[in-house]
Parts: structure tokens; sequence; C-alpha cells
């Protein structure tokens, strides 16, 4: 009776809960948040190591059945939950975030945490284990991509458990893992929406160079009418309070795009210039600041988020934004 289109896997290995709950660094202290708690195997220990769980459950079924195991025992005094959609759901004080969640939520639900305040201590989740693969990635793996940098701007990601699709009832399609996410504290300072226009452009084509990505004809109009822009308005796009200002969770449902990416040149693109061959001065402004920096002959594919975060910078000191 479980629910596909709601990622209704439930645990059924306890050692595999009890390591999860181990890994997690519980103290007695904490208030724990645990998404999608299902019938609530994993709510238990949690229960019993934690202050306080705030449990999320989108199916009232659910929210029937965890009640019904806890009422009565002394546990059910320190367990709140809470029935609705995790997403749509404003979230409470937690210091640790517990969560076993349809892979569906994946993504936005990682950065809905990450923009969470004040930012707890750390989350453990159990992902599809692709998806977990490419938030540990380092540059140079195959799945580093845009979702790592993102994710790595704003956390520190650990890979903690290999699971086996047959640790749950009934098995997913897919193996899975369980990763540690530690948010920045402090986080990094940048223009959420000029970071993510900046990445969305170098990891267009990742393994192209940025020298070929930046003398594309859509990205230089696109950075010329920014300027112009900001040049009428003689003012720079305010630097303060990037993260709390946007309300939109990212969205990385293009990410697949990226993913077919095999490096092969299509000779495709449309260069900037008139029919002289021509460079106009702006994209000469633009290429000069990928030069000075270093980064001409660079892919995204192979770059640290400390070398797109110096690039970006060295963009902005020239007036050139991505928002
Ligand atoms: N934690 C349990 C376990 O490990 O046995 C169940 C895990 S099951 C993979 C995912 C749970 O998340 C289900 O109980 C499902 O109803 C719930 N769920 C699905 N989408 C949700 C959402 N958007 N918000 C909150 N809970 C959700």
């Amino acid at each position: 009776s479980f629910h596909k289109s709601k990622g209704q896997h439930i645990l059924k290995n306890p050692l595999l809960v009890d390591s999860i709950v181990q890994k997690s660094g519980i103290k007695s202290t904490d208030v724990i948040l645990e998404i999608g708690p299902g019938t609530g195997n994993l709510t238990k220990k949690l229960l019993e190591v934690g202050k306080r769980v705030i449990a999320v459950e989108i199916d009232a079924r659910m929210v029937l059945e965890l009640q019904r195991r806890f009422q009565g025992t002394p546990l059910s005094s320190r367990l709140q939950v809470i029935q609705g959609d995790v997403l749509k759901t404003e979230l409470p004080y937690f210091d640790i975030c517990v969560a076993n969640i349809p892979y569906q939520i994946s993504s936005p639900l990682t950065f809905k945490l990450l923009k969470h305040q004040p930012a707890f201590r750390c989350a453990i989740i159990m992902f599809q284990r692709e998806f977990a693969m490419r938030l540990v990635a380092q540059p140079g793996d195959k799945l580093y991509c845009r979702l790592t940098v993102n994710t790595q701007l704003l956390s520190r990601v650990s890979h903690l458990l290999k699971v086996g699709r047959n640790n749950f009832r009934p098995p997913p399609k897919v193996d899975s893992s369980v990763v540690r996410i530690e948010p920045r504290k402090p986080p990094f300072e940048v223009n959420q929406k000029e970071w993510d226009g900046f990445l969305r452009i170098c990891f267009n084509r990742k393994n192209k160079t940025l020298g070929s990505i930046f003398r594309q004809k859509s990205v230089i109009n696109l950075l010329e009418k920014n300027y112009k822009t900001l040049q009428a308005l003689n003012l720079a796009p305010a630097q303060q309070g990037a993260l709390e200002d946007t309300n939109d969770v990212m969205d990385f449902s293009d990410e697949d795009i990226e993913m077919n990416d095999d490096g092969v040149d299509d000779g495709m693109e449309v260069e900037d210039g008139n029919a002289e061959g021509e460079v106009s001065e702006f994209k000469k402004k633009v290429l000069s600041v990928l030069m000075k920096a270093g980064f001409e002959g660079e892919r995204s594919s192979k770059l640290k988020l400390q070398q797109f975060l110096d690039l970006l910078s060295e963009f902005n000191k020239d007036g050139i934004h991505f928002s």
C-alpha cells in the first residue's frame, strides 16, 4: 500500500538505521528535524538519542501511523509531527537534520536547507547514489557539475555510507548513499543571482574552454546588455544580503543537459563580430579579463570553487555582471 509517487521506500534493516544514527553525531541536547519519517523506524532511534524530534511528513496515513506508534510511550512527548510537503513548510529551528527522502525532491530540499537561518550544524541525508556522488565530486571527476559547485559554495559535503537497494521495502530501482552536509560558517559572500548566472554560463558546456564559452555571441550579448543596464543606472547591483534576498529555490532541472556533454565540439557556435571579423570593444573587454586572470584555456570541469569565485570577482571588478 506504499505510494510510489511519494518515494515511500521504508528502511527495513535495523543495523543500517543504527549506523545512520550513530554517524549523525547527535547530542542529547539536539533538536532534530526529520523529513519523511514514514512509519518511524528512524524516528524511534532519533527520539532515543536527541532532545526532540520534529518530523515533517506529507502523507496523512503515515502521520497517523507514526502517532499511533509512539502514543502512550515516554517518547511521544518529545515528538512533534508536522503534516505537509517539506518544500512548502516553513522550517522550525533545528540543530541537525536527518532525512530519508523521496529522491525527486533532492535538489530543492538541499537548497532549502542550506538557505535556512540560523544555519544548522549538519544534515545527514539519504540520496540516490549518483546524486550523492555529484555532491561530493572534486574538480576533474566525471560527475563534477554545477550542482557540485553550488552545494560546495554553501557547505562541506562528505560521503558517509553506501546503501544497497535491498535495505528498503519495497526496494527502489537505484542504490543510495548517505551524505553529511555541513553549512559553511561563515558562508562565502556572493550575490546569489549573480553567482547562479555566472555558473550557468561556465557550465553551459563544462568541457569547453572558458575562452570558447565567453566568445559565444549569446553570452557576449547577455553580458553587454547587463553592462549597459548597469551603466545606465550608474549603479552596481546590491551585493548585500544576496542569500537572504532570493526566495526561489535553485532549480537544477536542466542539469541533465550538462550530463550529456561529452566534450566534443560541435562547431555550431556563432561567434560575435560582424562580417569583416571585427571584434566589439565589449567582447575585447570580456576576453581580456579572462586572459589577465589566466582562465582562457581552463575548463569548468576542472576548476575549483575558489577559482570560480576569483574569476567572478575579476569580472565584477571590470563592471561585468551576470544578473
Ligand atoms: N524515513 C522512513 C524510513 O526510512 O523508513 C521513510 C522513508 S521514505 C523513502 C520517504 C518518506 O517521505 C515517506 O514517508 C513519504 O510519505 C515522505 N514524503 C514524500 N514526499 C514528501 C514531502 N514532499 N514532504 C515530506 N515528506 C514527504
